[in-house]
Protein backbone atom coordinates (compact mmCIF):
# COMPACT_ATOMS: atom_id res chain seq x y z
CA UNK A 1 0.00 0.00 0.00
CA UNK A 2 1.51 3.57 -0.86
CA UNK A 3 -0.20 7.05 -0.63
CA UNK A 4 -0.25 7.13 -4.52
CA UNK A 5 -3.06 4.42 -4.37
CA UNK A 6 -5.60 6.75 -3.31
CA UNK A 7 -4.88 8.97 -6.39
CA UNK A 8 -4.27 12.21 -4.74
CA UNK A 9 -3.34 15.59 -6.18
CA UNK A 10 -0.16 15.60 -7.31
CA UNK A 11 -0.23 18.94 -4.81
CA UNK A 12 -0.86 17.01 -1.88
CA UNK A 13 1.35 13.95 -3.03
CA UNK A 14 4.57 15.92 -3.38
CA UNK A 15 3.71 17.51 0.32
CA UNK A 16 2.84 14.03 1.79
CA UNK A 17 6.71 12.75 -0.06
CA UNK A 18 8.09 15.78 1.34
CA UNK A 19 6.90 15.37 4.80
CA UNK A 20 8.86 11.82 4.48
CA UNK A 21 5.71 9.69 4.85
CA UNK A 22 6.15 6.59 2.94
CA UNK A 23 3.48 4.38 3.20
CA UNK A 24 0.18 4.79 4.92
CA UNK A 25 0.09 4.03 8.81
CA UNK A 26 -2.75 1.40 9.74
CA UNK A 27 -4.91 4.25 10.41
CA UNK A 28 -3.99 6.31 7.36
CA UNK A 29 -4.40 3.09 5.52
CA UNK A 30 -7.88 2.19 6.73
CA UNK A 31 -9.19 6.06 7.02
CA UNK A 32 -8.39 8.01 3.56
CA UNK A 33 -10.23 5.70 1.37
CA UNK A 34 -13.68 5.84 3.40
CA UNK A 35 -13.15 9.90 4.41
CA UNK A 36 -12.68 10.29 0.55
CA UNK A 37 -16.18 8.19 0.11
CA UNK A 38 -17.90 11.02 1.88
CA UNK A 39 -18.77 8.97 4.84
CA UNK A 40 -18.91 10.28 8.66
CA UNK A 41 -16.09 8.07 10.35
CA UNK A 42 -15.92 6.91 14.17
CA UNK A 43 -12.32 6.23 15.01
CA UNK A 44 -10.47 5.05 17.77
CA UNK A 45 -6.77 5.73 17.52
CA UNK A 46 -4.10 7.48 19.55
CA UNK A 47 -1.68 10.70 19.46
CA UNK A 48 0.82 8.45 17.50
CA UNK A 49 -0.34 6.41 15.19
CA UNK A 50 -0.62 8.92 12.39
CA UNK A 51 -4.69 9.91 13.05
CA UNK A 52 -3.64 13.51 11.74
CA UNK A 53 -2.87 12.82 8.48
CA UNK A 54 -5.52 10.32 8.19
CA UNK A 55 -8.11 13.02 8.40
CA UNK A 56 -6.18 15.94 7.01
CA UNK A 57 -4.92 14.25 3.87
CA UNK A 58 -8.37 13.57 2.37
CA UNK A 59 -10.17 16.45 3.61
CA UNK A 60 -7.35 18.50 1.91
CA UNK A 61 -7.87 16.37 -1.09
CA UNK A 62 -11.70 16.86 -1.07
CA UNK A 63 -11.05 20.79 -1.34
CA UNK A 64 -8.40 20.24 -4.35
CA UNK A 65 -11.03 18.13 -5.93
CA UNK A 66 -13.57 20.74 -5.87
CA UNK A 67 -11.46 24.20 -5.58
CA UNK A 68 -13.16 25.76 -8.71
CA UNK A 69 -14.26 29.13 -8.52
CA UNK A 70 -18.01 27.64 -10.04
CA UNK A 71 -18.33 24.98 -7.28
CA UNK A 72 -17.13 27.11 -4.21
CA UNK A 73 -16.47 30.38 -3.18
CA UNK A 74 -12.71 30.57 -2.62
CA UNK A 75 -11.42 30.38 0.82
CA UNK A 76 -14.63 29.60 2.00
CA UNK A 77 -14.82 28.22 5.86
CA UNK A 78 -14.91 24.19 4.43
CA UNK A 79 -13.12 22.39 7.37
CA UNK A 80 -13.31 22.66 11.23
CA UNK A 81 -11.40 20.62 13.09
CA UNK A 82 -11.88 20.77 16.85
CA UNK A 83 -9.15 19.99 19.38
CA UNK A 84 -8.69 20.08 22.87
CA UNK A 85 -5.65 21.70 23.89
CA UNK A 86 -3.62 24.79 22.43
CA UNK A 87 -0.81 22.48 21.75
CA UNK A 88 -2.42 20.15 19.63
CA UNK A 89 -4.24 23.13 18.00
CA UNK A 90 -0.57 24.57 16.86
CA UNK A 91 0.48 20.56 15.65
CA UNK A 92 -2.12 19.81 13.96
CA UNK A 93 -1.91 23.16 12.55
CA UNK A 94 1.23 22.57 11.47
CA UNK A 95 1.14 19.33 9.87
CA UNK A 96 -2.17 21.22 7.61
CA UNK A 97 0.53 23.80 7.06
CA UNK A 98 2.64 21.18 5.61
CA UNK A 99 0.29 19.23 3.90
CA UNK A 100 -1.81 22.24 1.60
CA UNK A 101 2.35 24.25 0.78
CA UNK A 102 1.99 23.59 -2.35
CA UNK A 103 -1.77 24.74 -2.86
CA UNK A 104 -3.70 28.19 -2.26
CA UNK A 105 -5.73 26.80 0.78
CA UNK A 106 -5.13 28.54 3.80
CA UNK A 107 -5.40 27.13 7.27
CA UNK A 108 -5.40 28.63 10.58
CA UNK A 109 -5.17 27.98 14.55
CA UNK A 110 -7.45 29.34 16.71
CA UNK A 111 -6.76 28.83 20.77
CA UNK A 112 -7.17 30.76 23.48
CA UNK A 113 -4.40 32.69 26.06
CA UNK A 114 -3.38 34.71 23.21
CA UNK A 115 -4.99 37.70 22.03
CA UNK A 116 -8.24 38.04 19.72
CA UNK A 117 -7.37 40.49 17.05
CA UNK A 118 -5.31 38.33 15.28
CA UNK A 119 -7.01 35.40 15.16
CA UNK A 120 -10.17 37.73 13.97
CA UNK A 121 -8.23 39.04 10.87
CA UNK A 122 -8.06 35.25 10.09
CA UNK A 123 -10.70 34.31 10.49
CA UNK A 124 -12.33 37.46 8.47
CA UNK A 125 -9.68 36.02 5.41
CA UNK A 126 -11.60 33.88 4.91
CA UNK A 127 -9.82 30.08 5.73
CA UNK A 128 -10.47 27.01 4.78
CA UNK A 129 -9.18 25.20 7.48
CA UNK A 130 -9.52 25.80 10.68
CA UNK A 131 -8.17 24.15 13.86
CA UNK A 132 -9.69 25.47 17.46
CA UNK A 133 -9.84 25.13 20.56
CA UNK A 134 -13.91 25.25 21.50
CA UNK A 135 -13.82 27.03 23.94
CA UNK A 136 -11.57 30.21 22.09
CA UNK A 137 -14.03 29.20 19.16
CA UNK A 138 -17.03 29.77 20.80
CA UNK A 139 -15.88 33.36 21.71
CA UNK A 140 -15.67 34.04 18.30
CA UNK A 141 -18.71 32.22 16.92
CA UNK A 142 -20.45 34.78 19.76
CA UNK A 143 -18.91 38.19 18.04
CA UNK A 144 -20.08 36.58 14.68
CA UNK A 145 -16.98 36.31 13.35
CA UNK A 146 -16.51 33.05 12.13
CA UNK A 147 -19.50 32.14 10.12
CA UNK A 148 -20.33 28.35 8.98
CA UNK A 149 -22.33 28.55 6.23
CA UNK A 150 -19.78 26.77 3.70
CA UNK A 151 -18.64 23.90 6.08
CA UNK A 152 -18.93 20.75 4.77
CA UNK A 153 -16.25 18.56 7.16
CA UNK A 154 -16.03 18.82 10.94
CA UNK A 155 -13.36 16.81 12.23
CA UNK A 156 -13.28 16.24 16.38
CA UNK A 157 -9.49 15.14 17.53
CA UNK A 158 -9.13 13.39 20.80
CA UNK A 159 -12.81 13.57 21.67
CA UNK A 160 -12.14 12.16 24.93
CA UNK A 161 -9.73 14.16 25.66
CA UNK A 162 -12.27 17.23 24.83
CA UNK A 163 -14.82 15.71 27.21
CA UNK A 164 -12.28 15.44 30.00
CA UNK A 165 -11.32 19.06 30.16
CA UNK A 166 -15.24 20.03 30.15
CA UNK A 167 -15.71 20.94 26.44
CA UNK A 168 -18.72 19.36 25.99
CA UNK A 169 -21.19 21.72 25.98
CA UNK A 170 -19.12 24.38 23.78
CA UNK A 171 -19.05 21.27 21.62
CA UNK A 172 -22.26 21.14 21.30
CA UNK A 173 -23.20 24.84 21.46
CA UNK A 174 -21.03 25.01 18.27
CA UNK A 175 -22.04 21.92 16.46
CA UNK A 176 -25.59 23.32 16.62
CA UNK A 177 -24.36 26.03 14.52
CA UNK A 178 -23.25 23.68 11.57
CA UNK A 179 -24.94 22.84 8.27
CA UNK A 180 -26.56 19.45 9.27
CA UNK A 181 -25.49 18.38 5.53
CA UNK A 182 -21.43 17.74 6.46
CA UNK A 183 -18.68 15.08 6.90
CA UNK A 184 -18.12 14.52 10.51
CA UNK A 185 -15.24 12.34 11.73
CA UNK A 186 -14.41 11.76 15.45
CA UNK A 187 -11.72 10.39 16.84
CA UNK A 188 -10.99 9.60 20.05
CA UNK A 189 -8.28 6.76 22.42
CA UNK A 190 -11.27 5.29 23.67
CA UNK A 191 -14.42 4.63 23.01
CA UNK A 192 -16.46 5.09 26.03
CA UNK A 193 -19.87 5.72 26.78
CA UNK A 194 -19.36 9.12 26.44
CA UNK A 195 -17.96 9.14 23.36
CA UNK A 196 -20.33 6.97 21.93
CA UNK A 197 -23.30 9.36 22.94
CA UNK A 198 -21.43 11.56 21.58
CA UNK A 199 -21.05 10.39 18.32
CA UNK A 200 -24.63 9.42 18.26
CA UNK A 201 -25.13 13.03 18.51
CA UNK A 202 -22.91 14.48 15.67
CA UNK A 203 -22.64 12.11 13.40
CA UNK A 204 -24.27 10.13 10.71
CA UNK A 205 -24.01 6.02 10.25
CA UNK A 206 -20.57 6.16 10.83
CA UNK A 207 -18.03 4.00 9.84
CA UNK A 208 -16.32 2.93 12.66
CA UNK A 209 -12.42 2.18 12.59
CA UNK A 210 -10.36 1.14 15.11
CA UNK A 211 -6.28 0.77 15.16
CA UNK A 212 -4.07 -0.16 17.47
CA UNK A 213 -1.10 2.29 18.26
CA UNK A 214 2.00 1.69 15.82
CA UNK A 215 4.34 2.27 18.55
CA UNK A 216 4.05 -0.80 21.08
CA UNK A 217 4.71 -0.55 24.96
CA UNK A 218 6.34 -3.43 24.16
CA UNK A 219 8.96 -1.58 21.46
CA UNK A 220 9.29 0.72 24.62
CA UNK A 221 12.45 -0.33 27.45
CA UNK A 222 10.10 0.31 30.87
CA UNK A 223 11.63 0.19 34.07
CA UNK A 224 10.54 0.73 37.41
CA UNK A 225 12.01 2.22 40.15
CA UNK A 226 11.60 1.50 43.59
CA UNK A 227 12.05 4.74 45.94
CA UNK A 228 10.65 6.30 48.88
CA UNK A 229 8.56 9.63 48.40
CA UNK A 230 10.92 12.06 50.12
CA UNK A 231 13.87 10.56 47.73
CA UNK A 232 12.42 10.78 44.33
CA UNK A 233 14.39 14.15 43.54
CA UNK A 234 17.75 12.26 44.22
CA UNK A 235 16.61 9.42 42.01
CA UNK A 236 15.71 11.66 39.72
CA UNK A 237 19.26 13.60 39.75
CA UNK A 238 20.78 9.94 39.87
CA UNK A 239 18.85 8.95 36.75
CA UNK A 240 19.67 12.37 34.94
CA UNK A 241 23.95 11.47 35.49
CA UNK A 242 23.76 8.79 32.80
CA UNK A 243 24.29 11.08 29.61
CA UNK A 244 22.31 8.91 27.36
CA UNK A 245 19.31 10.40 28.37
CA UNK A 246 19.49 13.82 25.96
CA UNK A 247 16.12 14.25 25.56
CA UNK A 248 13.48 13.57 28.73
CA UNK A 249 9.99 14.11 29.52
CA UNK A 250 9.12 14.15 33.13
CA UNK A 251 5.66 13.86 34.43
CA UNK A 252 4.39 15.38 37.73
CA UNK A 253 0.87 15.03 39.06
CA UNK A 254 0.61 18.54 39.86
CA UNK A 255 1.71 22.13 38.44
CA UNK A 256 3.29 22.32 41.83
CA UNK A 257 5.19 19.75 41.99
CA UNK A 258 6.59 20.16 38.32
CA UNK A 259 7.86 23.22 39.34
CA UNK A 260 9.56 22.38 42.50
CA UNK A 261 11.26 20.07 40.12
CA UNK A 262 12.15 22.52 37.87
CA UNK A 263 13.49 24.61 40.70
CA UNK A 264 15.50 21.79 41.58
CA UNK A 265 17.16 20.06 38.42
CA UNK A 266 17.72 24.47 37.28
CA UNK A 267 19.81 24.26 40.61
CA UNK A 268 21.45 21.36 40.00
CA UNK A 269 22.73 23.29 36.05
CA UNK A 270 20.46 20.75 34.24
CA UNK A 271 18.49 22.44 31.36
CA UNK A 272 15.58 22.28 32.63
CA UNK A 273 11.70 23.58 31.47
CA UNK A 274 7.91 23.23 32.83
CA UNK A 275 4.25 23.03 31.05
CA UNK A 276 1.39 22.99 32.68
CA UNK A 277 -1.89 24.91 33.14
CA UNK A 278 -0.21 27.90 34.98
CA UNK A 279 1.80 28.98 32.28
CA UNK A 280 0.92 31.90 29.64
CA UNK A 281 0.44 30.29 26.03
CA UNK A 282 3.63 32.25 25.52
CA UNK A 283 5.66 30.56 28.00
CA UNK A 284 4.33 26.76 26.65
CA UNK A 285 5.01 27.32 23.38
CA UNK A 286 8.74 28.70 24.17
CA UNK A 287 9.54 25.62 26.72
CA UNK A 288 8.18 23.31 23.82
CA UNK A 289 10.30 24.90 21.38
CA UNK A 290 13.66 24.93 23.38
CA UNK A 291 12.42 21.66 24.33
CA UNK A 292 12.16 20.02 20.61
CA UNK A 293 15.55 22.41 19.97
CA UNK A 294 17.81 21.11 22.51
CA UNK A 295 17.82 23.66 24.40
CA UNK A 296 16.15 22.54 27.25
CA UNK A 297 17.16 18.51 28.09
CA UNK A 298 14.46 17.72 30.27
CA UNK A 299 10.79 19.34 29.86
CA UNK A 300 8.64 18.91 33.06
CA UNK A 301 5.35 18.36 32.49
CA UNK A 302 1.29 17.52 34.16
CA UNK A 303 -0.54 15.40 32.57
CA UNK A 304 -3.40 17.78 30.85
CA UNK A 305 -0.52 20.66 29.43
CA UNK A 306 1.34 17.23 28.13
CA UNK A 307 -1.79 16.23 25.93
CA UNK A 308 -1.04 16.46 22.19
CA UNK A 309 2.76 17.05 22.68
CA UNK A 310 4.83 15.69 19.41
CA UNK A 311 7.97 15.69 19.81
CA UNK A 312 10.35 13.59 17.87
CA UNK A 313 13.53 12.28 19.57
CA UNK A 314 11.83 11.95 23.25
CA UNK A 315 14.38 9.58 24.48
CA UNK A 316 13.12 9.26 27.93
CA UNK A 317 9.83 9.81 29.64
CA UNK A 318 10.36 9.61 33.39
CA UNK A 319 7.06 9.22 35.59
CA UNK A 320 8.31 10.85 38.49
CA UNK A 321 4.76 10.52 39.64
CA UNK A 322 2.74 7.54 38.86
CA UNK A 323 -0.35 8.49 36.89
CA UNK A 324 -3.66 9.40 38.43
CA UNK A 325 -5.49 6.94 35.79
CA UNK A 326 -3.36 3.86 34.95
CA UNK A 327 -4.41 3.88 30.89
CA UNK A 328 -2.73 6.96 30.91
CA UNK A 329 0.58 5.64 31.76
CA UNK A 330 0.27 4.15 27.94
CA UNK A 331 -0.22 7.42 26.42
CA UNK A 332 2.86 9.30 28.97
CA UNK A 333 5.14 6.22 27.81
CA UNK A 334 3.93 6.83 23.96
CA UNK A 335 5.67 10.03 23.74
CA UNK A 336 8.88 8.27 23.75
CA UNK A 337 9.89 5.85 20.96
CA UNK A 338 8.38 7.27 18.16
CA UNK A 339 8.99 6.78 14.19
CA UNK A 340 10.38 3.35 15.35
CA UNK A 341 13.65 4.87 17.41
CA UNK A 342 13.69 2.57 20.96
CA UNK A 343 12.84 4.63 23.64
CA UNK A 344 12.97 4.12 27.70
CA UNK A 345 10.34 4.61 30.30
CA UNK A 346 11.26 4.71 33.61
CA UNK A 347 8.90 5.47 36.79
CA UNK A 348 9.22 6.07 40.18
CA UNK A 349 7.27 3.89 42.43
CA UNK A 350 6.55 4.27 46.17
CA UNK A 351 5.16 1.92 48.44
CA UNK A 352 1.65 3.79 47.67
CA UNK A 353 1.93 3.40 44.07
CA UNK A 354 2.01 -0.77 43.99
CA UNK A 355 -1.88 -1.07 43.67
CA UNK A 356 -1.36 1.35 40.28
CA UNK A 357 1.86 -1.02 39.46
CA UNK A 358 -0.61 -4.22 39.31
CA UNK A 359 -3.36 -2.46 37.04
CA UNK A 360 -0.80 -0.88 34.68
CA UNK A 361 0.57 -4.68 34.51
CA UNK A 362 -2.72 -5.97 33.73
CA UNK A 363 -3.33 -3.25 30.79
CA UNK A 364 -0.02 -3.68 29.55
CA UNK A 365 -0.36 -7.73 29.94
CA UNK A 366 2.94 -8.06 31.43
CA UNK A 367 5.03 -8.17 34.42
CA UNK A 368 7.65 -4.53 34.50
CA UNK A 369 11.22 -5.42 35.59
CA UNK A 370 12.46 -3.51 38.46
CA UNK A 371 15.79 -2.10 39.14
CA UNK A 372 17.43 -0.25 41.66
CA UNK A 373 19.03 3.14 41.60
CA UNK A 374 22.80 3.30 43.11
CA UNK A 375 22.39 4.90 46.58
CA UNK A 376 18.62 4.91 46.98
CA UNK A 377 17.98 2.48 49.73
CA UNK A 378 14.73 0.49 48.91
CA UNK A 379 14.80 -0.50 52.41
CA UNK A 380 14.24 3.45 53.41
CA UNK A 381 10.82 1.91 51.69
CA UNK A 382 9.94 0.30 55.20
CA UNK A 383 9.40 3.93 56.62
CA UNK A 384 5.73 4.41 54.99
CA UNK A 385 5.01 8.13 54.70
CA UNK A 386 2.52 8.46 58.23
CA UNK A 387 5.70 6.81 60.07
CA UNK A 388 7.92 9.10 58.05
CA UNK A 389 5.73 11.90 59.51
CA UNK A 390 5.70 11.02 63.11
CA UNK A 391 9.48 10.86 63.15
CA UNK A 392 8.97 14.14 61.51
CA UNK A 393 6.90 15.70 63.97
CA UNK A 394 9.07 14.01 67.20
CA UNK A 395 12.64 15.68 65.48
CA UNK A 396 10.58 18.82 65.55
CA UNK A 397 8.99 18.77 69.02
CA UNK A 398 12.49 17.77 70.17
CA UNK A 399 14.24 20.81 68.67
CA UNK A 400 11.54 22.52 69.91
CA UNK A 401 12.83 21.48 73.23
CA UNK A 402 16.47 22.54 73.24
CA UNK A 403 16.17 26.41 73.89
CA UNK A 404 14.26 25.04 77.06
CA UNK A 405 16.33 23.22 78.34
CA UNK A 406 19.50 25.09 77.63
CA UNK A 407 17.90 28.26 79.23
CA UNK A 408 17.64 26.12 82.47
P1 LIG B 1 -0.14 11.61 14.99
O1 LIG B 1 -0.66 10.29 15.49
O2 LIG B 1 -1.00 12.20 13.95
O3 LIG B 1 0.13 12.54 16.14
O4 LIG B 1 1.26 11.34 14.25
C1 LIG B 1 2.39 10.88 14.90
C2 LIG B 1 3.66 11.11 14.12
O5 LIG B 1 3.73 10.25 12.98
C3 LIG B 1 3.80 12.52 13.57
O6 LIG B 1 5.11 12.97 13.89
C4 LIG B 1 3.64 12.38 12.08
O7 LIG B 1 4.41 13.33 11.39
C5 LIG B 1 4.12 10.97 11.82
N1 LIG B 1 3.47 10.32 10.67
C6 LIG B 1 2.16 10.39 10.34
N2 LIG B 1 1.91 9.64 9.24
C7 LIG B 1 3.07 9.07 8.88
C8 LIG B 1 3.46 8.17 7.82
N3 LIG B 1 2.58 7.72 6.94
N4 LIG B 1 4.75 7.80 7.77
C9 LIG B 1 5.64 8.26 8.67
N5 LIG B 1 5.36 9.09 9.69
C10 LIG B 1 4.09 9.50 9.80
Amino acid sequence: MSFSNFGLDARLQKSVALLGFEQPTPIQAATIPVALTGQDILGSAETGTGKTAAYLIPVIQKMLAQNTPAQVAPHSLRVLVLVPTRELALQVAEQAQALVKHTDLRVAAIYGGVGMVNQEQQLKRRTDIIIATPGRLQDHMSRGYASFKDLQVLVLDEADRMLDVGFLPAIRRIVRELPRERQTMLFSATLVAEILSLASEVTRKPARIAVEKTVTPQAIEQTLFTVPEHQKTEALHKLLADNEMESVLVFARTKHRADKIVKHLKKANIRADVIHGNRSQNQRVAALEAFRAGKARVLVATDIAARGIDVEGISHVVNYDMPMQAEDYVHRIGRTGRAQAVGSAYTLVTPLDEAQVKKIERILSQKLPRRRIEGIDPNALALNQPDAEAIRRYVEAQRQRKPAMASR
